[in-house]
């Protein structure tokens, strides 16, 4: 059977391009580029957990990093490299083979070099977890804090079509072939929104990638900046998929669904018309679903209203791994 270290000279070393020494050595060297801020997240996922085993592999090397990628372009950021850690129960090299495909092809669509990383045999479960580095000019970088009262809410995409694949592939809905197939592929291979995000530095004052449903996670920059969100329900972006399904599940998915990776964000009213260029700039659609609004003790920090103005019946919550 290959050794560990066969399998990362096999299937995670690559020649160092950017990086002044990239995997090999005890470390990687990375020169940062003057005037600009090194952005660093880290992202795991857990078989059963964040994905079914039986996943497939290229599939889930694109997810590892896509979910990582995501965060750097929450903040603005350009991504540069990542590190990959890898606990795996057997060294299947086909599988790994696979994994290291779909990992390499959307961090060759990024500009992104893996420069190290770990890997080690588990008897438990298979463990995947990136940390990726990105570069923003310093003071740029677009955080959850800078909410104001009176800000537009954005959201890119569409939301809720991978919580709608994960309900099909549980079996819990079932939908004709193509809308199952296009759902399933956006639970599975996310796009992370990088030009949208680089192209709104200066534009949005506020912004997070939607990864644990959209009404939890914009509960985050209300709270971050304290003030409070007013969603309208009727005018979320909704793919033909989620257009196809009852309306209540069509929001709950929309709304309490995770992992679609798209960017929630806020801006003044005057900078409508930059947003709407930035999409454009980066070939993805931004709708304006809502309104910042001072906070108030007696109300939650997002409401969902309907486009008359009326509260919903139903309100949502975000997902919580340690929720009741
Ligand atoms: P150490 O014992 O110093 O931690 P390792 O033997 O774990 O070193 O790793 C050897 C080299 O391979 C290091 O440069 C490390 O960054 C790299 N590496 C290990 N696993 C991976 C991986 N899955 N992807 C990329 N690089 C890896
Ligand atoms: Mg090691």
């Amino acid at each position: 059977m290959a050794s560990e270290f066969d399998l990362i000279a096999r299937h995670f070393t690559r020649p160092a391009r950017r990086a002044r020494l990239g995997v090999g050595d005890d470390c990687a060297l990375l020169e940062v580029t003057p005037g600009h801020e090194l952005a660093i997240s880290t992202d795991m996922l857990v078989a059963d957990t964040h994905f079914f085993p039986d996943t497939d592999p290229r599939r889930l090397g694109h997810k590892t990093l896509a979910v990582n990628l995501s965060d750097i372009a929450a903040m603005g950021a350009r991504p540069t490299s990542a590190v990959l850690s890898l606990a795996l129960p057997a060294a299947d090299e086909a599988w790994i083979a696979a994994f290291a495909a779909g990992f390499f092809a959307l961090a060759d669509e990024h500009g992104v070099e893996l420069v190290g990383g770990d890997t080690t045999r588990t008897s438990r479960t298979l463990t995947l977890n990136v940390t990726i580095l990105g570069e923003v000019l310093a003071g740029q970088a677009v955080r959850r804090s800078g909410a104001r009262v009176g800000d537009d809410i954005w959201v890119s995409g569409t939301l809720g079509d991978a919580a709608l694949g994960l309900a099909a592939l549980k079996k819990e809905v079932t939908l004709p072939a193509a809308e199952h197939d296009y759902c399933v592929s956006r639970l599975e291979m996310p796009t992370p929104r990088v030009a949208l995000g680089l192209a709104l530095r200066g534009v949005a004052r506020s912004m997070l990638d939607v990864s644990d449903g959209l009404a939890g996670d914009l509960a985050h920059i209300a709270h971050a900046s304290h003030v409070a969100a007013q969603v309208d329900a009727d005018v979320l972006p909704l793919s033909p998929a989620l257009r196809g399904v009852a309306r209540e599940l069509a929001l709950r998915c929309a709304l309490t669904g995770g992992d679609d990776y798209e960017l929630c964000f806020t801006a003044a009213a005057d900078a409508r018309a930059q947003v709407e260029a930035a999409g454009r700039a980066a070939g993805v659609a931004v709708t304006r679903i809502g309104a910042i609004l001072p906070a108030a003790a007696d109300a939650p920090a997002v409401g969902f209203v309907d486009s008359a103005g009326h509260a919903l019946v139903q309100q949502y919550g975000g997902y919580d791994h340690f929720g009741a």
